[in-house]
């Protein structure tokens, strides 16, 4: 079967079920189970949701096999691999441009309990002079908002040799684009919040393993940390599943559209786009990725003339996050923390008609200073 045709039904009930397609939200803190507890499938809200394990079914197709765990937010998702994967003493190595919030927690709780971390770049595969004597490599690619791109077979190889597990952070891809549990990824961590639901109302991440056991201890945490997706956001996401094809080819094939157009303009200084041939990382990206993505990001020289651009567009709102149906952009460094410069605008590639998107750009191109 064709894997769109897989991700339409995927979770969702068969031909064979009565019923709805997809049962509503399910509401629950508590279940009526007398007696021995083991004897009920159902007890305690915190426990299992059956939102929950539909949407987790689905999750385990679109990675391609595995086990998937849904969390409350993305950033809850990677604290539970951390959780799950770091002791004290143990080393895990970062990519230095990695999104902001994980450097952070790396910065503060892991080094705060003696986890020692090591950053590198993501481009060039650089994480893989770093990992001697490491327990765990996350990956994030294409990174953000520079979209640089690394080889995951070949760090996961690299990794293999030297007993280090191997995370990648596949939120700007999703596993539509790109599956690392194929590409032998112990881990694949991903804020759902992004491109996969697509229609920016609600937060959300999850982690999928092939490993049982680190299945059972992600579980695990979720339970015993309340680090729990609430029933309402999960159907939500997985209302909104069914279309992530149609969603993300118009965005992907817009997006590509966009990075040519501005590769062409003298007022952009630079585009950095994993489909353009001149990106460092095409090939890498061609290779294991089914399309580039929906997020262009290119440099306007400077705060003024970026501020004056985003101003300037009638169509795409200003805002953070990206992946939605509605096209999206800003000024990366005006929350600090990423090494970006001033005139770096992160564009998010919604599902509008490409003509109008890219006539709000030109137009608002044209009105910069
Ligand atoms: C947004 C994001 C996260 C965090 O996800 P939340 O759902 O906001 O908690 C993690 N990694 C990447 C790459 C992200 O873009």
């Amino acid at each position: 079967m064709h894997r769109d045709t897989e991700i339409v039904h995927a979770g969702y009930r068969r031909k064979t079920d009565t019923g709805p397609f997809l049962a509503g939200p399910q509401f629950s803190s508590t279940y009526a189970s007398p007696g021995d507890p083991s004897a009920h499938a159902l007890t305690y809200g915190r426990f299992h949701n059956p939102t929950w394990t539909v949407w987790e079914e689905a999750l385990g197709i679109l990675e391609g096999g595995g086990h998937a765990v849904a969390f409350a937010s993305g950033m809850a998702a990677v604290n539970a691999l951390f959780g799950v994967t770091l002791k004290p003493g143990d080393t895990v190595v970062l990519p230095a441009d990695s999104y902001y919030a994980i450097r952070r927690v790396a910065s503060t709780w892991l080094e705060s309990i003696g986890v020692r971390v090591r950053l590198a770049s993501t481009r060039d595969n650089a994480q893989a002079s770093v990992l001697e004597g490491a327990r765990l490599l996350c990956l994030e690619t294409p990174s953000n908002p520079m979209l640089d791109v690394c080889d995951i077979r070949e760090l996961v190889a690299a990794a293999r040799d030297r007993g280090v597990l191997v995370a990648v952070d596949n939120t700007t891809a999703t596993a539509y684009l790109q599956q690392p549990l194929t590409l032998g990824a112990t881990f694949v961590v991903a804020s759902d919040t992004k491109a996969l639901t697509g229609h920016s109302d609600l937060i959300l991440g999850h982690v999928a393993t092939a490993d049982p056991a680190f299945a059972d201890a992600l579980r695990a945490w979720r339970t015993h940390h309340g680090a729990i997706p609430g029933p309402m956001e999960v159907w939500l996401a997985h209302r909104s599943l069914p279309t992530l094809p149609l969603r993300l080819s118009r965005q992907c094939a817009s997006a590509a559209r966009l990075a040519g157009l501005l590769a062409a303009r003298p007022e952009v200084a630079a585009v950095h786009y994993p489909g353009l041939s001149t990106h460092p990382g095409y090939a890498v990206a061609a290779r294991q990725m089914s399309a580039f993505g929906s997020i262009v990001s290119f440099d306007l020289g400077s705060r003024s003339r970026a501020e004056a651009f985003l101003g300037a567009l009638t169509l795409v709102r200003e805002a953070t996050s990206f992946g939605g149906v509605h096209s999206m952009a800003e000024r990366r460094a005006r929350w600090g923390g990423d090494a970006v410069s001033e005139g770096l605008v992160r564009f998010s590639v919604g599902c509008e008609a490409a003509d109008d998107i890219l006539h709000d750009v030109e137009a608002a191109l044209a009105a910069m200073p």
